[in-house]
């Protein structure tokens, strides 16, 4: 039996999504040996507490539908943030935040506005989406990153920042993004994914800033990426808008028990932080003194640029494939200001270990 012809399949679909790309997520092993170091998980576990609330769901909480707001959770996290809970809203990851603070903020003639290198689902979304991007390169001198300049003349509708940055771990000050915040004429989302593992976080700003929503994730500093839970933090006038383009039960049952158990033990979830950031800085300096060349970073993962010994004999691409072949993933860019560099998750120390001694071997 004949097909229709490409053309008018592809005329079936919108032409913005047609030429998009589509994310491309961090690659999935698919033997157990390997050391996943690519996609930035927390490598320790889960609160045992997360654990045991997900046992404790019951039939009848599976045959209804869950809360919308996910209330146990609002409470717990706003608790946790000492702001009324109408200040929190919960959403299927912190991705769905980000697809849906775009629709709600741009018209197709709007720029969406973010830095580079930063997360690349914001080109992706904005594509779908149908809006322009606008992209603000980081000023980058050896390992210092800094924010890109005059921010605020920018004309877009909305700023996606990710502070502490992905891929870099730099953390940008809250007076510069208070400054930003003042001046830009739009909403500026600030993508805290990682901000647990940060000195400071611009959590204080969304009190004096109708513009600003802060994005927070499960996945990262809670250990349940397994889940899909996010939040977002922002002035309720704000969240009552982006409310009416979010899902209609966005987040499941399970989800939220175990989320909001896994929030609620905060002493769980900081030990785990202390340890990563104790592994961050013994990391750092392993592989500074190998050679590596790094920014400082305030997030699980390292940007580790390659010696100047190795890089006239290698390249940044074929570590990240010798590593690999040794059952070691991380995560590589073939860009411009990545090219030389690979990015690195924390992991246990025997993970550490364990990618140190192979990375000694092969440069
Ligand atoms: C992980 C991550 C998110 C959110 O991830 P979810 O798993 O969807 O909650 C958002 N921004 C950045 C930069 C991330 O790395």
């Amino acid at each position: 039996m004949k097909t229709k012809s490409s053309q008018s399949r592809t005329n079936l679909i919108r032409t913005n999504i047609v030429q998009a790309s589509g994310y491309i997520p961090g690659e999935q092993p698919t033997d157990s040996i390997t050391i996943k170091l690519n996609t930035n998980e927390n490598p320790y576990p889960p609160s045992p507490h997360a654990i045991e609330a997900i046992r404790e769901v019951t039939p009848e909480q599976l045959r209804r539908y869950p809360n919308p707001n996910a209330r146990p959770f609002r409470e717990a996290a706003a608790r946790v943030h000492g702001l009324p809970d109408d200040w929190i809203m919960t959403f299927n990851g912190g991705d769905e935040l980000l697809s849906v603070i775009i629709r709600a903020c741009a018209t197709e003639s709007d720029a969406v506005a973010y830095f580079e290198p930063s997360y690349s689902l914001y080109p992706v979304l904005t594509d779908i989406h149908g809006s322009q991007k606008l992209v603000l390169p980081y000023q980058i001198e050896g390992t210092n990153w800094s924010f890109p300049k005059d921010i605020e003349k920018t004309k877009a509708a909305l700023l996606m920042i990710v502070n502490p940055n992905a891929p870099s771990g730099h953390l940008g000050s809250i007076q510069d993004l208070a400054h930003i915040a003042e001046n830009f004429r739009g909403v500026v989302l600030i993508d805290e994914a990682y901000v647990d593992f940060a000195v400071e976080s611009a959590l204080p700003l969304v009190h004096n800033h109708a513009n600003i929503i802060i994005l927070r994730t499960m996945s990262k500093g809670y250990s349940l990426a397994g889940l899909r839970f996010g939040y977002a933090i922002s002035q309720p006038s704000l969240l009552k808008e982006i409310e009416k383009v979010r899902d209609s039960y966005p987040c499941d049952a399970v989800s939220i028990a175990a989320s909001t158990a896994a929030i609620q033990d905060q002493e769980y979830a900081q030990s785990t932080w202390q340890r990563v950031k104790a592994e961050r800085q013994r990391l750092s300096q392993a592989l500074e003194e190998m050679g590596f060349s790094l920014p400082r970073s305030e997030a699980n993962f390292l940007l580790a640029e390659l010696p100047q010994r190795a890089k006239s004999a290698d390249s940044a691409q074929h570590v990240y494939e010798s590593l690999k072949a040794k059952h070691i993933l991380v995560r590589f860019w073939d860009l411009p200001v990545l090219r030389d560099k690979l990015r690195i998750t924390v992991g246990t120390p025997e993970q550490n270990n364990l990618l140190l001694k192979e990375l000694e071997s092969i440069i």
